[in-house]
Parts: C-alpha cells; sequence; structure tokens
C-alpha cells in the first residue's frame, strides 16, 4: 500500500498539522486550558491514588494557586501565535474534563467557544465519565463546531490497565467509543508504549484493537517514571526497566503500521515534566524522538497504514 496522496505532506504519517490544514485551509492551534477538574480516579469515586504514573499536580497555572478564567487562558494561550494566520481548539486537558454536573461543563465549554477564533473543543476524558447528558451536551456542540473527545485508554490489555490502577476496563472504553461514534464527534485515543509488564505483542495489539474501532485520531506516549508517583517510585526500587530510545521509535513504528492511513497522529511522544522526570532521559529531547521515529520508517520504507487490514 502506498502512500496516501490526501495526507499531503513529507511525513510517513498523517500529522495533526495536515489534518488542520486538509479540514480547514489554515492553521490551527491547541491552546491548553485547566479549568480546575479533579479525577474520579484520584478523588475516591472510581479509586484513590490514580493511575500509578499520573502527575498528580495539574498544571503549571494550578500549582502557582491562581487559576485563571477560561477566557484569560485561551487570550495567554493566543499571544504565542500570530494573530491572523491561527484558528484555536479550546483543549480542556488537566484531568478529566468531563467530570462535573453538566451545567457546569456547559458554563466552561461555551466560555471557550466564545471566544474570537476558537473553532472547536478539545475534551480529554476518561471512558467511565462520558454519561448520556454529556455526550448529548457534546453532540450540541458538534453541529456548529469541531469537537474532539480524547479518551485515555493506554492498553487494551485489562491485566496492564489493573497494574497501572485505571479504574477501568478494556470493555469500558469499547462502550465509550461506541456511545460517541456516529454522532459527530471526533474520537482521539491515548496510548502508552513501554508499560511494565507489556511484551512487543501487547502494544501491536492494543494498535490492532485501536485501528478496529471507530477512532479518528491517536496519541502516543512513551511511559514516563515522574517524581512523587507511585511508578516513580517502583523505578527508583530498581521494579520498572524503561525501554530504550530505539526500542520505542521501532514500536512506534510498528503501531503506525498498523493504523488506518486516515487515523490522524496527534502526537508520537510524551513531553514536559522536565523538573520531575527520572527516566527515560531520552523522553527529554521531543526532536530526537521524532527523527528515531522517522529514521525506523525510513529504514523499513514504511509508513502508516502499511500493514492495516
Ligand atoms: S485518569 Fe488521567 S487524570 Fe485520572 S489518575 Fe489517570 S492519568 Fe491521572
Amino acid at each position: 500500500m502506498g502512500k496516501p496522496d490526501f495526507w499531503k505532506n513529507t511525513k510517513r504519517y498523517y500529522d495533526l498539522k495536515s489534518y488542520w490544514r486538509n479540514r480547514f485551509g489554515c492553521t490551527v492551534h491547541k491552546l491548553q486550558i485547566d479549568a480546575g477538574f479533579t479525577c474520579p480516579n484520584r478523588d475516591g469515586r472510581v479509586a484513590t491514588g490514580g493511575c500509578i504514573y499520573c502527575d498528580g499536580r495539574g498544571s503549571k497555572l494550578r500549582q502557582s494557586g491562581l487559576l485563571p478564567s477560561v477566557a484569560d487562558q485561551i487570550a495567554s494561550g493566543k499571544k504565542y501565535y500570530k494573530p491572523s494566520a491561527s484558528k484555536f481548539v479550546a483543549y480542556f486537558q488537566t484531568f478529566t474534563n468531563t467530570y462535573a454536573r453538566v451545567e457546569k461543563l456547559k458554563a466552561l465549554y461555551d466560555e471557550a467557544l466564545a471566544q474570537e477564533d476558537v473553532i472547536g473543543l478539545s475534551i480529554g476524558t476518561r471512558p467511565d465519565c462520558l454519561p448520556p447528558e454529556v455526550i448529548d451536551l457534546l453532540v450540541g456542540y458538534a453541529k456548529q463546531h469541531h469537537v474532539w473527545v480524547e479518551l485515555g485508554l493506554q492498553s487494551a490489555a485489562d491485566r496492564t490497565l489493573d497494574f497501572i490502577n485505571r479504574g477501568h476496563n478494556f470493555g469500558q472504553f469499547v462502550k465509550a467509543v461506541e456511545a460517541l461514534e456516529g454522532r459527530g464527534l471526533n474520537i482521539c485515543v491515548h496510548i502508552i508504549i513501554g508499560l511494565p509488564g507489556e511484551s512487543d505483542e501487547d502494544v501491536r495489539d492494543t494498535a490492532r484493537t485501536v485501528a478496529a474501532l471507530g477512532i479518528n485520531g491517536i496519541k502516543i506516549h512513551s511511559l514516563l517514571a515522574l517524581d512523587g508517583t507511585k511508578m516513580g517510585e517502583m523505578y527508583k526500587q530498581g521494579a520498572i526497566p524503561m525501554i530504550s530510545k530505539e526500542k520505542y521509535a521501532s514500536l512506534v513504528a510498528d503501531v503506525l503500521e498498523l493504523l488506518p492511513p486516515e487515523m490522524v497522529i496527534q502526537r508520537l511522544t510524551a513531553d514536559g515534566y522536565r523538573d520531575i522526570l527520572l527516566a527515560p532521559a531520552w523522553a527529554q529531547n521531543k526532536l530526537d524522538v521524532l527523527n528515531a521515529i522517522n529514521k525506523e520508517l525510513e529504514r523499513r520504507n514504511s509508513h502508516q497504514g502499511m500493514r492495516f487490514r
């Protein structure tokens, strides 16, 4: 299978920038928002302590003790971009951004969409935190705006989800996808490569599984051991091996080959967390990781979708 023409890029995968250009004919940037949500996997509603790799501090804004309004966060985010050349998507990123009463969610999302040049929403959440009334709210926005729902999955293997204390299983993820698809919403899944106890085949299984569902985009992250997390403690005790950059690049290439060519690749590596990153050190250099992935795809003369069935 050759590289699809509709990507209109020089990459070996369908990157988000190319998708935005195809869809809107201009540059679109996602503006990160911390709207002050918590997470049911941290506050006891589902579990306590959260996923074992999760940095429980929230955004830098939250850490500083001052959480500006959604409108102010969008205004600050916009300053980094050329005013005339861009449109924006408000990315509700921190913790679980559907974890509140629907009236509160509506007020926050409305505030974001009322800002100039904001053409849509991207809502980061968990598969078990999408009751029908919240999905209906998002479907309502999707009639006039561009809406993504970003679902954390991390792995399709229930034993891994148990180990990392996700607080939901793979079946719940599938139910969430089924409830969202076909209603005008775009679905993005988050997965992690390098999770403890996972074989290469487990990673490829997750890719195959995700590829077979009605999912429009993916974020692929490398596992990070962060100070202050349970995973960080396990790493310090020598209980968690971290994969090498080369291995990560090879597994990302495997995943990309198995995904459908039209799935938008929103992210290929984790970044940030420099202040608390314990390992792997290579994850600090995002450009270097992206180069390693590109080199691996070149070496194979391969691209996204090459082994998609
Ligand atoms: S679901 Fe997300 S926010 Fe909640 S504990 Fe896990 S990683 Fe953290």
